[in-house]
């Protein structure tokens, strides 16, 4: 065995969690190396998870476009067919492109990159096991769980890779389903079923609650969100459940019960199961090293994302809070500036919540019904996209956006917005409230003419009631 490699940080597992932190580590002058298994970098979401599915989104949205858009424009495409090889062989171009550039980002940064699957023989010392069952021992002072998360499985409804999948295989169907049925009304489920309902699919969602994205977004949002997408095909079972799915001769029949107990059938050629994701740390060994797990499998923290074994810490979807990609980067970043000796701090009141459908929806901060359980007084303002001047150039005028403010001292506590480009509209408001804006400097921030981000102005305008709208 190969002389032992040590370090002032080693991270397990190259999400953005822990590639992220892995290059803050370099920048700031520590030792670090970053292990992986996976034969690329980058976790969950450049391999299968945000960047897939985002480039897929975007491909499809040009299709659909195409199909019921341009013509209004007096762009006319007769011959419009989809060439589905092509637009997988993209999203998968995109994903290698962006997992490359982190090895070439590691290079930069001085990040030892450590190809294997790690496993704790003490809380300095790891054992790195790689594709071929070499072995490496490599120690450090700090060592970061960055393992991740993985699709929960529904035991009425296993996965079998080939009917009943998760989000990674409904990735890269190789042609539209007939019927794709997803259970579970949250992002990702709503993104997958968008994508493969623009490409010709019919697509059905189960969702055990009596709406969509539920706990993530404002109730008039969802419901918002919840007519534009049966308008454009989608079909809801809100407050089911499935309790049942047989697979047979290619073709799968669920048993689906609602929230009075009546059942009905469904059948689909493909099951898309999006009932959320658990974190992942099978094999690593922290449990056996006396690092505590909360009840569902999560890695126990403090609030400098140490572990109740001192030297051992852990960030990302493996701990408590958001599964985001952003909030694991975040926490990537405030941890190596911790480790450095700096103040190291993510700011948990502002993340950023997105779904990316079309009208696509982002909100930050309180909703309305958060404010009303906290009971804390609050004054909303709103407005409509239909009487933004960008948003009737473009023929996207389905939506609006919602803003929260204290009634009493006008801080913004929550922005909520369905529709277009609302994913970009929304790091304003993500801004504003960093800073700690009022409606009111909101208001009275001059925006360009004509943009989608003046909505967010007029809403701020309307919490005193003085838009246009109003
Ligand atoms: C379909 C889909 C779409 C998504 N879209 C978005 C989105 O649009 N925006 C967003 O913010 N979030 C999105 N997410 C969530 C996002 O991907 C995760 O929140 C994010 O990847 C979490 O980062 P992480 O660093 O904690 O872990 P991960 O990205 O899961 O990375 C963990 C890594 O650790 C490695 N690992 C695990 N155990 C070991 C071991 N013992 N040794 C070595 N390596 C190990 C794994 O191989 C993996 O590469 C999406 C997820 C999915 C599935």
């Amino acid at each position: 065995m190969a002389e032992i490699q040590r370090f002032d940080v080693i991270i397990i597992g190259s999400g953005p969690g822990g590639y992220v932190g892995a290059i803050r580590a370099g920048q700031l002058g520590l030792k670090v190396a970053c292990v992986e298994k996976a034969p690329t970098l980058g976790g969950t979401c450049l391999n299968v998870g945000c960047i897939p599915s985002k480039a897929l989104l975007d491909s499809s949205e040009w299709f659909s476009q195409a199909q019921h858009k341009f013509a209004g424009h007096g762009v006319v495409c007769d011959s419009l067919r989809l060439d589905l090889p092509t637009m997988l062989g993209r999203k998968d171009a995109v994903v290698k492109g962006l997992t490359q550039g982190i090895a070439s980002l590691f290079k930069k940064h001085g990040v030892a990159r450590l190809q294997g699957s790690a496993r704790f023989r003490d809380a300095q010392t790891l054992e790195i096991t790689g594709e071929n069952g070499e072995q490496q021992i490599v120690q450090a002072k700090a060592i970061v769980i960055a393992t991740g998360s993985e699709p929960i499985a529904l035991p009425s409804l296993p996965f079998d890779g080939k009917r009943i999948v998760s989000s990674t295989e409904a990735l890269c169907f190789s042609q539209a389903p007939q019927h794709l049925v997803v259970v579970g009304g949250g992002a990702i489920g709503l993104e997958l079923g968008s994508v493969w309902l623009r490409l010709g699919a019919k697509v059905t969602v189960v969702e055990l609650m009596p709406r969509l994205i539920p706990g993530a977004a404002d109730a008039q949002i969802a419901s918002t969100l919840q007519r534009a997408l049966t308008k454009q095909g989608f079909s809801f079972r809100l407050g089911s459940k499935v309790t049942q799915g047989v697979v047979q001769n290619g073709e799968v029949t669920l048993t689906v019960e609602d929230s009075k107990g009546a059942q009905s059938e469904l059948k689909a050629d493909r099951v898309l199961v999006a009932v959320g994701r658990k974190a992942y740390a099978a094999g690593l060994g922290a449990q056996e090293i006396g690092v505590a797990y909360d009840e569902r499998g999560r890695v126990i923290v403090d609030k400098h994302y140490q572990t109740n074994v001192p030297g051992v810490y852990a960030i990302g979807d493996v701990i408590a809070g958001p599964m985001l990609a952003h909030k694991a980067e975040e926490e990537g970043v405030a941890l190596a500036e911790i480790l450095a000796g700096k103040p190291g701090h993510v700011n948990y009141e502002v993340i950023p919540g997105i779904v990316y459908t079309w009208p696509e929806v982002a909100t930050v901060g309180l909703s309305e019904e958060a404010a009303k359980a906290a009971e804390i007084t609050y004054k909303t303002g709103t407005f409509f996209f239909l009487a933004n001047g960008r948003a009737r150039c473009m023929d996207e005028t389905e939506g609006l956006v919602k803003i929260v403010a204290d009634a009493k001292t006008d801080r913004v506590l929550g922005v909520h917005i369905v529709g277009p480009r609302a994913s970009d509209i929304i790091a304003e408001a993500v801004m504003a409230m960093e800073f700690g804006a009022s409606a009111e400097d909101i208001a009275r921030t001059m925006h360009g003419h004509p943009t989608l981000p003046e909505a967010i102005r007029e809403a701020a305008l309307n919490v005193e009631k003085r838009s246009r709208q109003s």
